[in-house]
């Protein structure tokens, strides 16, 4: 079984006092959950404090983003040489970068090698927009994402994989717990075609899209959803370590 993980992707919020504020109003809570990981994405400004501060509990600090060369003339860019000191994931691919950026399945498949390259776990999103669902297109286009991330990746490389369809991001509109099912169940067949079916077995997938303490339980309850990406209730304390201790409860023996 993969092990159960559950991710805060604080996006562009938090000043640095309030990143502070955030981890020491839940870092007790979150890390005397046995058997869960909890991954804090942060600001990358934040990183470093955060990291500072969950030093020596069991909780894990992410980077939201990387740029997939190591160093050079990419003005604004951080690279995973300078985030391996600082944190042990990175999310890579979500939505927002895709739509907002302009960011392609090759750029994501660069990313996912830099981020593996310097021993970091990418947490690679991949969804479909409403229309795509509509069409009936949503598996086709899942299918070609996580292809093209995971191409020539090895077995051995950790990676974890979260199904973020784009219409439930930010909308309140969440997928039911069997599309997640559907969905996440897929991830893990792509997971062992790249890397094989070892390697699926122990990567987690996760659900992401207006996840909530109410929700939560119908995603973690499903055989192939090891775990959540958060990113709204992520920045309300109480909500958050309601839907980690949820995620404990539901998956860890
Ligand atoms: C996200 O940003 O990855 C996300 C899932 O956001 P939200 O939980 O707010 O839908």
């Amino acid at each position: 079984m993969a092990h159960p993980l559950v991710a805060a992707n604080w996006k562009m919020n938090t000043t640095l006092t309030e990143a502070e504020a955030l981890v020491r109003a839940e870092m007790a809570e979150l890390g005397a959950l046995d058997g869960l990981d909890v991954v804090l994405c942060p600001p990358f400004v934040s990183l470093g404090r955060v990291a500072g501060l969950v030093k020596g509990t069991r909780l894990h600090v992410g980077a939201q983003n990387l740029h997939w060369e190591n160093e050079g003339a990419f003005t604004g860019e951080v690279s995973a040489d300078m985030l391996r000191h600082l944190c042990k994931y990175v999310i890579v691919g979500h939505s927002e970068r895709r739509q907002l950026f302009g960011e392609t399945d090759e750029m994501v498949s660069r990313k996912v090698k830099a981020a593996l390259a310097a021993d970091l776990i990418p947490i690679l999103c991949v969804g479909e927009v409403l229309e795509e669902r509509e069409q009936g297109r949503a598996i086709e286009v899942v299918t070609t994402q996580v292809r093209a991330a995971l191409e020539g990746v090895a077995s051995t490389d950790r990676v974890v994989v979260a199904y973020e369809p784009v219409w439930a991001i930010g909308t309140g509109l969440a997928a039911d717990g069997a599309a997640a099912e559907e969905m996440c169940g897929l991830a893990r067949q792509l997971v062992a075609e790249a890397q094989g079916e070892g390697a699926a077995k122990y990567t987690p997938i996760l659900y992401g899209g207006s996840v909530n303490p109410d929700n939560i339980s119908q995603y973690v309850g499903q055989p192939n959803v090891d775990g959540a990406l958060v990113g709204g209730a992520s920045l309300k304390p109480d909500q958050f370590v309601a839907i980690a201790r949820a995620t404990a409860e539901a998956r860890v023996a």
